[in-house]
C-alpha cells in the first residue's frame, strides 16, 4: 500500500491482443496456434466467456490508464459468427467503456468464407473500426496447392461486402511468392483487391516456416520471389498506397495504430492460448513478457500456467532496435532514450554512419529507407554486432548501473 506523499505509479496505456485459435481448414503454410472447428460450427461460448474472464483478470491486475487499441486476431477470428461477435464485443465494452468520441482503434481479423454480412454487421454495431480480411490471393491453383479454403468468385464477394460495411476501414492481406503465381496473376490480385478501396493493404512475402506441411519444391525461387514482392510493392505505391512498415501499406490516417504500438515498443496486453503481453518500466528500461501456453484446453480449464519471462534492458534495448526499424519512421527516439539512457545514435553511431553512407537511411531521421527496408535482418546484425562490441559497458547499462 503506498504511503502518505508518495508518489502514485503513473497509470500508463496498454492495447489489447485477443487472440482466437480456431481454423475451419488449414493451410500449409501457417505455424500460428490454432485447432480445428468442424464445418459451420462456431466458436464454443465457453471459450468466450473464459477470454472475458481472462480480460477482466489482466486489467484489474495491470490497470491500465488507457486502452487505445484492440486486436482481434487468430486463427479465424469471423469463426465467432455473428453472436459469438456480438457476444465478444458486447462483453469489452462492458470492461473497457468507450467515451464517445475516444477513437479506440478495434480491429478484427476475418476470413472471407465466414466474414457473411450478420457477422460484418455485428462488428460494427459492436465498435469494431477495421477489419483485416485474409484475401491472400484470387488465383485458385496457388490457394489450392497451399490448401487455402475458399474460391475466387465468393471472395471477390465477400471483399465486396466488407466494404460497404467498412470502406477505407477495411483492410486485405495479399500473399507473394505462392505457387503458380507470376508478375500477372500478383497484379491482377492488386488490382482486384484495390477496385474495392480498402484503406490498407498488408503484402507479406510468403516464407517456409520448419514444421509446416508447405511444399517447398512448388514455390518460386528466392530470387523471382524477391522480385515479384517488390512488383507488387511499387504496384502499391503507384495506387497511393505508402509502405509505412516491412508489409504495410495504407492511404494518408489508415495505419494500424495497435501495429505501430507494437513497432514503437509501447505496452500491450495479450489475452487467449498462446498470446502474449509486454509491459515495461519506461524508468529502468526493462520489462516483463506474459505467455499463455499453446493449450485451448487448459485455458478452457482454467489451468493455463501465465509463462513470466524478465526482460533486462539490454534484451529491451535491441528488441526495441528490431522492432523499431521495421516502421518507416525508426524508433521512438524520445522514448528510446528515456528507456536506456542514451539515444539510438549514441548506441549504433558506426552502424547509422555507414548504413547512411550507403544511402539506406532516411535525410534528418534514424529510420531505413523503403530500400533500406529490403536489407532490415543485415542492418540489425550490423546493429547488434555493435552494441556487443561493448557489451561489458553495455551488460553492465542493462543492469542499470552505468550509460553507455
Ligand atoms: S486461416 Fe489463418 S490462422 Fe488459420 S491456418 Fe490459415 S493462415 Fe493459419
Amino acid at each position: 500500500m503506498s504511503g502518505q506523499g508518495e508518489k502514485a505509479p503513473e497509470k500508463r496505456a496498454c492495447s489489447l491482443y485477443i487472440h482466437i485459435p480456431f481454423c475451419a481448414a488449414f493451410c500449409d503454410y501457417c505455424d500460428f496456434y490454432s485447432i480445428a472447428l468442424a464445418p459451420g460450427e462456431n466458436l464454443p461460448d465457453r471459450y468466450i466467456e473464459a477470454l472475458l474472464f481472462d480480460v477482466e483478470k489482466q486489467l484489474s491486475l495491470f490497470r491500465p490508464g488507457d486502452v487505445p487499441t484492440i486486436y482481434i486476431g487468430g486463427g479465424t477470428p469471423s469463426l465467432l459468427g455473428a453472436a459469438g461477435a456480438r457476444r465478444l464485443l458486447g462483453g469489452l465494452e462492458a470492461l473497457l467503456p468507450r467515451e464517445t468520441g475516444d477513437g479506440r482503434e478495434v480491429t478484427i481479423e476475418a476470413n472471407p468464407e465466414s466474414a457473411d454480412e450478420p457477422f460484418l454487421r455485428a462488428c460494427r454495431e459492436g465498435g469494431v473500426t477495421r477489419i483485416s480480411l485474409g484475401v491472400q490471393s484470387f488465383f485458385e491453383p496457388s490457394r489450392r496447392a497451399v490448401h487455402r479454403a475458399g474460391e475466387g468468385k465468393d471472395l471477390r464477394e465477400r471483399l465486396a461486402l466488407a466494404s460497404e460495411y467498412y470502406g477505407a476501414g477495411l483492410s486485405v492481406d495479399l500473399i507473394t511468392g505462392l505457387p503458380f503465381q507470376d508478375e500477372y496473376r500478383l497484379l491482377k490480385d492488386i488490382e482486384g483487391v484495390l477496385s474495392c478501396g480498402p484503406g490498407h493493404v498488408s503484402l507479406y512475402a510468403l516464407t517456409a516456416e520448419p514444421g509446416t506441411p508447405l511444399n517447398v519444391s512448388a514455390l518460386p525461387c528466392p530470387d523471382e520471389a524477391d522480385r515479384l514482392w517488390i512488383r507488387g510493392r511499387d504496384a502499391l505505391e503507384q495506387a497511393g498506397y505508402a509502405q509505412y512498415e516491412v508489409s504495410n501499406f495504407s492511404l494518408p490516417g489508415r495505419e494500424s495504430r495497435h501495429n505501430i504500438r507494437y513497432w514503437r515498443m509501447e505496452n500491450w496486453l495479450g489475452a487467449g492460448p498462446s498470446a502474449s503481453g509486454t509491459v515495461i518500466d519506461d524508468e529502468t528500461g526493462t520489462g516483463r513478457r506474459f505467455t499463455l501456453p499453446p493449450d485451448a484446453e487448459a485455458y478452457l480449464a482454467g489451468r493455463a500456467p501465465v509463462l513470466e519471462e524478465n526482460l533486462d534492458r539490454l534484451t529491451l534495448l535491441k528488441e526495441s532496435l528490431l522492432m523499431g526499424f521495421r516502421y518507416i519512421e525508426g524508433p521512438d527516439g524520445e522514448l528510446f532514450k528515456k528507456r536506456f539512457g542514451g539515444g539510438i545514435a549514441e548506441w549504433i553511431p558506426q552502424t547509422l554512419k555507414v548504413w547512411r553512407e550507403r544511402g539506406f537511411l532516411a535525410p534528418g531521421k534514424t529510420a531505413l529507407t523503403r530500400e533500406g527496408l529490403l536489407f532490415l535482418d543485415l542492418f540489425l546484425i550490423d546493429a547488434f554486432i555493435e552494441i556487443d562490441s561493448h557489451q561489458p559497458a553495455a551488460a553492465i547499462y542493462a543492469q542499470g548501473q552505468t550509460n553507455p
